[in-house]
């Protein structure tokens, strides 16, 4: 029923009254009549009345319920926004950013968030960085995306790495009306992540790499040299009388002789030469793409370089040496571990032919 027609009925007896007064009475018993019918509809009238009223004092206490939680929801969230330690942003398709919170400015290197979403230059700034345009081609591509990382200059023009989940809100047309998203500083993390990966992948005391790190490299640099054809090289260094170092100076001088070793022999090598510790005074280094001849003369300088170092120690000269052997990839030797193995045959007779010389490994 439509609410022209809600009050028709007491309309139809006001008018009726109305008609009923205009005529006048015959006698005391119609006016009765008329007033008992016209009582009649009264109390009826009375009665929807009131339960209209009731019915409206529900709705208007339903409503104020209503609007009382739709406010305490909304400043709750508010809150969350305003004092999340994640930026959360809201922004057009392209990345322009319509709203951000504070946590989001200060990642950004903002004080607040009016600094970017009323400065367009700073807008500009931003959508112009390469990191930040593929992560907007990707939500909109996708829908969404979850811990995307890229890197983005911040204001004073330093870099973080950060962490994107974004999702893009449809409208009825079927596109892109803008994406809602979360960001978060993971530079902290990224950087415990090298320095986790580098400790993994070296030694400890001299920075080079350990021996697990060093056999897998090896595997990797026989395998390419096989594919390619190309020759590959194998130095494995061991310290000429080491313990007497130790006996002589402790083992505080000793792990400083090793460093200097490791110095000497870094600066006789290439940068894609491959260096590692093996462990205690062994050393081993990996040259790819060099054959006998050239490896040969890089073994003899390393024993040189080493020999020439001496380590000043309070008033004493720490003076050391190496026996190297060498080996070359062949049609003999078969995987990484053949070629270390012919290689520690070589150091071996170094280390009987007297010490302090290079050998090459032969069959
Ligand atoms: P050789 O010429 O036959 O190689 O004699 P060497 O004394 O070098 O050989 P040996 O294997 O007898 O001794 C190696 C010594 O290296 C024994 C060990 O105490 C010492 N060493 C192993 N690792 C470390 C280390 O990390 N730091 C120090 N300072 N010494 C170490
Ligand atoms: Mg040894
Ligand atoms: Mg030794």
């Amino acid at each position: 029923m439509g609410y022209g027609n809600l009050f028709q009925t007491e309309q139809g007896v006001v008018h009726e009254a109305q008609e009923i007064l205009a005529t006048g009475f015959r006698d005391e018993n119609q006016a009765l009549g008329h007033f008992q019918w016209l009582l009649g509809k009264y109390r009826k009238l009375f009665k929807q009345t009131r339960r209209i009223v009731q019915f409206s004092d529900r709705m208007q206490n339903e409503l104020n319920r209503l609007n009382k939680q739709l406010f305490r929801s909304e400043s709750k969230y508010r809150n969350l926004f305003e004092n999340a330690v994640e930026g959360i942003f809201r922004s057009d398709p392209h990345g322009g950013l319509i709203d951000v919170n504070p946590a989001m400015a200060h990642i950004l290197g903002y004080s607040s968030p009016t600094h970017i979403l009323k400065k367009q230059s700073v807008k500009s700034a931003l959508e112009a960085q390469e990191g930040y345009r593929q992560l907007f081609s990707v939500v909109v591509k996708n829908g969404g995306c979850k811990q995307y990382q890229t890197e983005l200059i911040r204001k004073e023009g330093d870099c973080i790495w950060v962490e994107f989940s974004a999702q893009a809100i449809i409208d009825e047309t079927g596109s892109v009306a803008h994406i809602d998203g979360l960001l978060l500083d993971i530079t902290e993390r990224k950087k415990l992540h090298e320095r986790l990966t580098r400790l993994a992948h070296t030694d400890a005391l001299t920075g080079i790499y350990n021996r697990r790190c060093f056999t897998e490299k090896l595997q990797q640099e026989v395998r390419r040299a096989r594919d390619l054809q190309f020759p590959l090289s194998l130095i494995m260094i061991d310290v000429d009388y080491f313990k007497s170092v130790n006996d002589r100076f402790g083992h505080g001088v000793g792990d400083q002789v090793l460093k200097r070793i490791t110095v000497a022999c870094q600066k006789v090598l290439r940068e894609n030469d491959i260096f590692g510790r093996l462990g205690g005074e062994e050393f081993a280094v990996i040259l790819p793409d060099v054959d006998l001849p050239r490896s040969g003369q890089i073994a003899e300088r390393l024993r040189e370089g080493v020999e020439k170092d001496d380590i000043c120690i309070a008033d004493d000269v720490v003076r050391t040496t190496i026996s190297v052997g060498l080996c070359t990839l062949n049609g003999n030797i078969a995987d990484g571990e053949g070629l270390l193995r012919a290689a520690d045959m070589a150091l071996y007779r170094a280390k009987h032919g007297g010490r302090n010389r290079v050998c090459v490994y032969h069959r």
